[in-house]
């Protein structure tokens, strides 16, 4: 990883305000863009259930930080659900797989009320292995 990933500076300065869903996102964008191995921006899709309102939605902005899959070229989609579920396909030859956050994460996300604890979450999360956070499964 090291220098190519996104840093928690420049994501805030996009998004506005640092919060874990937005870390999040960053941090499964970065899983996906490495398991794949697809290219940034044009070589993959990218669909999000169950993150329709803030601050869950923050995920998104995380995403397309992270994988360069944006609104304006259409290879981002945020659909309807009752939990988070993301898929990741590499659009040149097809492969992909489900994120779904772990319940271990579910459960801190949910406890974490304040607005300072949300922060604290959050640089907690960035600096967390990806594979405590969430489970994989491929989609067949
Ligand atoms: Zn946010």
């Amino acid at each position: 990883m090291g220098n190519n990933r996104i840093m928690l500076n420049e994501a805030v300065k996009f998004h506005g305000h640092l919060g874990p869903y937005l870390v999040l996102g960053i941090l499964a964008g970065e899983l996906a863009i490495k398991k794949l191995g697809c290219k940034k921006h044009f070589g993959l899709m990218v669909k999000v259930r169950g993150a329709t309102k803030k601050p869950k939605s923050c995920l998104v902005d995380g995403l397309q930080l992270s994988t360069g899959a944006t609104y304006g070229k259409g290879n981002i989609h945020k659909l309807d659900g009752r939990k988070i579920k993301i898929e990741f396909c590499n659009s040149n030859n097809n492969k992909k797989f489900i994120l779904r956050f772990r319940e271990s994460l579910i459960q801190r996300l949910e406890e974490t009320k304040t607005h300072r604890d949300s922060e604290l979450l959050a640089k907690r999360l960035y600096k967390t292995d990806s594979h405590k956070l969430f489970n994989l499964t491929p989609n067949t």
